[in-house]
């Protein structure tokens, strides 16, 4: 298609959330996730922003937060990502299950669907979850972390699909498809599949459009954005130029260290990012290292003294504080 340029599936999730510690216990402790990023929102740089992955951060397993102390709750509706899906195993079924009732997490029967068997449930701040249990899972080129509390047979393959609710699939679908090379994998009356690359599991989305809705409000427990993933550079600015040339609100290539990013809303107002696959967590840490310390990004270096005063203090499982030089301004 064009230059080749294709969009591969997902690259990351980027969610909103309200409390660093209770984010980062529920997606290394309960989901068994590895932290392999501690870095800051390099456009507001007095916030964490936590990446959860598998071993090596693989683009299409990363789901990542804003852990915002104490904003409101997001509102699901028009204009936002509603639900976040990761796959398992088929066999996996039953050890998640268990695991959840083991924290005391409520989940929602079982269903066969198109995807597999759907297990909903929700994160902290509510935020919406699932686990699809498939048997393509297995296939998936992920890593799983070697220090996770869930069994390697057991850990996360990465997401499987996303979903967004917008006022109008026409609009919101023929962007996928028009605009971005997105294929069209069904319609209904009030909602759509697309996929891109290969349509494998990774690189699904739904696009649902129920009628009677309000408009959605992005806050703690809610999507910020949708990354998709391309291969390099050039693909990059094939797209960039290609949402300019129509028209299309686009930010430069910005780089954010472990891959360059640009930023633009599709026509429900969801905002979607395209972020090149490299080059990867492991330029600024070794792999072996990845998540254990407070990573800025060298323009940000010159600025880490107020950061660090400024960010909350967070427990890594390992029992390491962050940031170590923390001096508690309201002490007790
Ligand atoms: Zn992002």
């Amino acid at each position: 298609m064009w230059c080749g340029c294709v969009i591969r599936g997902l690259h990351h999730i980027t969610a909103l959330a309200s409390d660093p510690q209770v984010n980062l216990d529920f997606y290394v402790g309960v989901l068994g996730l590895r932290l392999v990023k501690i870095s800051v929102n390099q456009d507001d740089p007095g916030v964490y922003h936590f990446f959860y992955a598998d071993e090596k951060g693989s683009p299409g397993t990363d789901l990542t937060f804003f852990p915002y102390v104490g904003i409101d709750r997001g509102v699901l509706g028009y204009g936002v990502s509603t639900r976040v899906y990761f796959s398992i195993p088929l066999d996996s079924l039953d050890y998640w299950l268990e695991r959840l009732r083991s924290f005391g997490i409520h989940y929602s029967e079982p269903r066969r669907t198109e995807d597999g068997v759907v297990v909903e449930f929700n994160g902290p701040d509510d935020f919406p979850l699932a686990l699809v249990a498939h048997k393509e899972a297995d296939d998936k080129e992920i890593y799983p972390w070697r220090d996770s509390p869930v069994p390697s047979e057991h850990f996360l393959r990465g997401f499987h699909k996303a979903e967004i609710t917008v006022i109008s699939c026409k609009h919101s679908g023929w962007f996928l498809e028009e605009v971005l090379g997105f294929r069209k994998i069904r319609e209904g009356s009030d909602s759509a599949r697309y996929a891109a690359g290969d349509g494998g599991s990774g690189s699904i989305i739904d696009v649902l459009c129920p009628p009677g809705l309000s408009t959605g409000y992005v806050g703690a427990g809610t999507v910020h954005h949708i990354a998709w993933s391309v291969d390099g550079d050039r693909e990059q600015v094939f797209y960039r130029e290609r949402l300019s040339r129509l028209g299309f609100g686009v930010t430069p290539v910005i780089d954010r260290k472990w891959f360059r990013s640009i930023y633009f809303r599709e026509p429900g107002h969801v905002l979607y990012e395209i972020a090149t696959k490299g080059p990867g967590f492991d330029v600024d840490e070794p792999p072996e290292r990845l998540g254990s310390d407070l990573v800025l990004p060298e323009w940000l270096e010159p600025q880490r003294g107020w950061i660090e005063r400024i960010l909350p203090q967070i427990r890594l499982p390992n029992g390491k504080k962050i940031p170590s030089r923390y001096v508690d301004r309201n002490p007790r």
